[in-house]
């Protein structure tokens, strides 16, 4: 495919099929306060787009409110709508991919279900994609609502992050974003298991530009992501797309070796000049626990990847899914009744 030349990814997509359709993918876990809303403002802003036609993929990522309930009557009132229940909750990373699939638009944006991405967002972003950019992100320029710690602590990880991992990914941006389809495509045919969404995106190289923005506050229910799955998250990113750690275990060997080679040396020249070795228990114990310390933060650090290759290897399907609302019937008949986790072959 020819991606220099392209005048203009949504004039291509218009001179395929008329008007360029646009997926908008929502993971919504427990969000029965904010849904319909949600649904409202997108549909608001979406029908100001000037030649798009748009459908909303929402996932059900195993809610236990009545946040399915809310989405069937959406389904029901709304042909734009599409609801794609999972079994269970299978976290926001996977119930993003599990959208992405089910998404047939020309482009596609991801969006938070508490509308602390603001839509109206999407049409600068849209405007961005018209110009040929392929991914358009937004950047938090501020966040209202949350706490000084989530805050300074999700700096800190990006930060982090961009300075240690192989592609470059950009600093304070969440899952807010447009794709091309061509990114989309790229995004679905990579098989990991451990799927760090940003960090993906940012492998594919295709053209990326910020959109800044305000980060709002969730309009209504709280949290869905307690600062062990943040942790959790963290360490996917890192580990995912780093080596950093395993070079650091490295170097805690080197540096462990380096000292005990030195002090050997020292003894022995004590013993040389002085003509009496070193005594006593301390320097002993020290250099004991240093030594287990160093091992046992070096097995660690195996131990991370070792546990993400083990999830890799039992190729276990992605997710399943319980309900698949209105989807073409040959797309929902055509498949298996659950486990699609295989991604999209590509081309
Ligand atoms: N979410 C999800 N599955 C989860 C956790 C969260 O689908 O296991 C969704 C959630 O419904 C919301 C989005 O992911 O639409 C972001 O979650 P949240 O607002 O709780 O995260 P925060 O904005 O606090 O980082
Ligand atoms: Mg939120």
């Amino acid at each position: 495919m020819e991606r220099t030349e392209r005048p203009s990814a949504l004039d291509a997509a218009a001179g395929r099929r008329g008007r360029a359709l646009l997926s908008v993918v929502v993971p919504c876990f427990d969000e029965d306060a904010v849904i319909l809303e949600t649904h409202r403002r997108l549909a608001d802003v979406l029908e100001q787009a000037p030649d798009v036609d748009f459908e909303v993929v929402y996932v059900d990522d195993g809610s236990g409110d009545r946040t399915l309930d809310l989405l069937r009557g959406l389904q029901r009132d709304d042909p734009r709508v599409r609801v794609l229940a999972l079994t269970r909750n299978f976290g926001q990373e996977v119930a993003l991919a599990a959208g992405l699939q089910h998404a047939r638009g020309d482009a596609a944006v991801v969006i938070d279900a508490d509308l602390q991405d603001p839509p109206e967002v999407v049409l600068e972003m849209l405007g961005r994609w018209r110009e040929g950019v392929e991914v358009a992100y937004g950047v938090r320029v501020s966040r209202d609502g949350e706490s000084i710690f989530k805050r300074w602590t999700s700096h800190a990880f990006y930060v982090l992050l961009a300075r240690f991992s192989e592609v470059s990914i950009p600093i304070d941006v969440g899952f807010f974003r447009l794709m091309d389809r061509a990114v989309v495509d790229a995004v679905l045919a990579m098989p990991e298991r451990d799927r760090f969404f940003r960090g993906l995106v940012a492998w594919t190289g295709f053209r990326q530009e910020a959109v800044p923005f305000r980060r709002a506050a969730r309009f209504a229910g709280r949290t869905k992501w307690p600062l062990k799955d943040l942790l959790g998250m963290a360490a996917d990113g890192l580990l995912s797309f780093s080596f950093v750690p395993l070079r650091l275990a490295t170097w805690l060997g080197v540096l462990a070796a380096g000292l005990a080679l030195s002090g050997g040396g020292y003894a022995l020249a004590a013993r040389i000049v002085t003509g009496a070795w070193v005594g006593g228990w301390a320097a002993l114990f020290i250099a004991v626990l240093f030594l287990g310390g160093a091992q046992l933060v070096a097995a660690g650090v195996i131990g991370e990847y070792l546990v993400r290759i083990y999830g890799e290897v039992k190729r276990r399907p992605l997710y399943l899914v319980r309900e698949r609302l209105g989807f073409p019937a040959a797309e929902g008949r055509g498949r298996p009744a659950g486990g699609e986790d295989r991604t999209v072959p590509p081309g």
